[in-house]
């Protein structure tokens, strides 16, 4: 039985995670999870899972729930967070939460040697070398959820790091792949929200359309299989069948297949090395596709990649900066405040006018991630 602390239990991942848990009874427990704001999917999910800890964003909501639930411990803020995220009697803590506000209950979790399963991206891009360390230090297990990257690590399954030529990301194109930049100055919050392929959460759907989710993706891969920026390519693989492959020394290419749906790389990062069946909805057929396409990028089309391979190779604070950069502005379009192709443009200001610092240490990445949102919400 493994005992899981899920931060993120009412978001997109979190749903998903909560399924699986549901299916497999007597392989997991939930005991312990972490929500922001919605209580009321926050309510049914204390109490079909009976957690025995909480923690919620706001102090009246915490005061509401242990009025309703006497039996459960709750917490609120960041510190609730952290709270949550060392739990005692939890074995895995699955990061599900939005944000590079998951990094410091991340580090804890590592601290207190609870093995990671990370959807959280943010955290690795904003201080990805420092999670790492004290992963190793701590010699805890830190698997992706994340698709492309549980590919990868389906595709290294046995095979010896050192024989690796190129990881090859693979990427929807988002919900405006059929759109040229001209026609980007006219598009609204309702469609970006439509995503081709796969049904997330706002911020990460939207990172889809600019692609800096799949330049956060870069960065997340650098970080979890120690491949330098210029092996990592990005390709358009418009079907999201082929989830991400691995190119070897000898010209191998070892590929994941299947339907785009979470609870597969969710799943396995709790069962790794295992597997165990998921009850689809309808049969994935492979001959359902009678041809899979594969496209490059371009670059003009999508800055936004362009500025995160920019951001990963200068290291140090700078993509600490574009991820906070992108977590306000993106916040901003989402309420009507920025245009959509701004996005890119607010990130860019924030990156040119400041000066990575290099192995930042751990106060020094909160610090300009605060300065970074505060000096783009000055923008919007
Ligand atoms: P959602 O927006 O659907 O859910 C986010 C969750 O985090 C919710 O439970 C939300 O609570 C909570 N939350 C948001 N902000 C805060 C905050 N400041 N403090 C505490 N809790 C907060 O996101 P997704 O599930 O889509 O994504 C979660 C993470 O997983 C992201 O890092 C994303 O990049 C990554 N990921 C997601 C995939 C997907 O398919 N959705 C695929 C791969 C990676 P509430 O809603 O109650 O306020
Ligand atoms: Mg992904």
């Amino acid at each position: 039985m493994k005992k899981i602390i899920l931060l993120g239990a009412t978001g997109s991942i979190g749903t998903q995670t909560l399924a699986i848990i549901r299916e497999n009874p007597e392989k997991f427990q939930l005991v312990a999870l972490s929500f922001g704001r919605n209580m009321e999917r926050g309510r049914a999910i204390i109490q079909e899972f009976k957690p025995k800890m909480v923690a919620v964003w706001h102090t009246r909501d915490r005061v509401a729930l242990e009025a309703e639930f006497p039996n459960v411990k709750f917490y609120n803020g960041l510190e609730g967070l952290r709270e949550v995220a060392t739990y005692l009697d939890g074995d895995v803590l699955l990061n599900a939460v939005m944000g590079s506000v998951g990094l410091l209950p991340t580090l804890d979790a590592i601290e207190a040697g609870k093995a990671i399963a990370i959807a959280n991206k943010e955290t690795l891009v904003t201080a990805g070398h420092l999670v790492m360390r004290a992963a190793k230090e701590k010699n805890v297990s830190l698997l992706p959820v994340d698709s492309e990257h549980s590919a990868i690590l389906q595709a290294l399954n046995g095979e010896n790091p050192e024989r690796i030529e190129k990881l090859v990301l693979t990427a929807s194109g988002g919900s405006f792949r059929d759109k040229t930049r001209e026609q980007l100055s006219e598009v609204t919050v309702k469609e970006a929200l439509k995503h081709p392929n796969w049904n997330m959460g706002n911020k990460l759907t939207i990172d889809s359309a600019t692609m800096f989710n799949k330049g956060l993706e870069v960065m997340e891969a650098h970080w979890l299989f120690g491949v330098s920026y210029d092996d990592i390519e990005v390709v358009i693989q418009r079907e999201s069948i082929i989830h991400s492959m691995v190119q070897f020394v000898d010209g191998s290419f070892i590929a994941q297949l299947g339907t785009p749906d979470m609870r597969m790389p969710i799943q396995y990062a709790l069962t790794y090395p295992d597997r165990l069946f998921i009850p689809y909805e309808k049969e994935f057929r492979i001959t359902d596709f009678s041809a899979l396409h594969f496209e490059k990028v371009d670059y003009e089309r999508f800055p936004a990649l362009k500025l995160a391979y920019n951001a990963g190779k200068i290291g140090g604070t700078m993509p600490t900066v574009l991820n906070a950069a992108n977590e306000i502005a993106v916040a901003g379009f989402l309420n009507g405040q920025v245009a959509f192709y701004n996005i890119e443009a607010l990130v860019e200001n924030a990156m040119n006018r400041h000066t990575s610092i290099s192995d930042p240490d751990l106060d020094t990445i909160l610090q300009v991630d605060q300065e970074t949102r505060a000096y783009v919400k000055t923008l919007l």
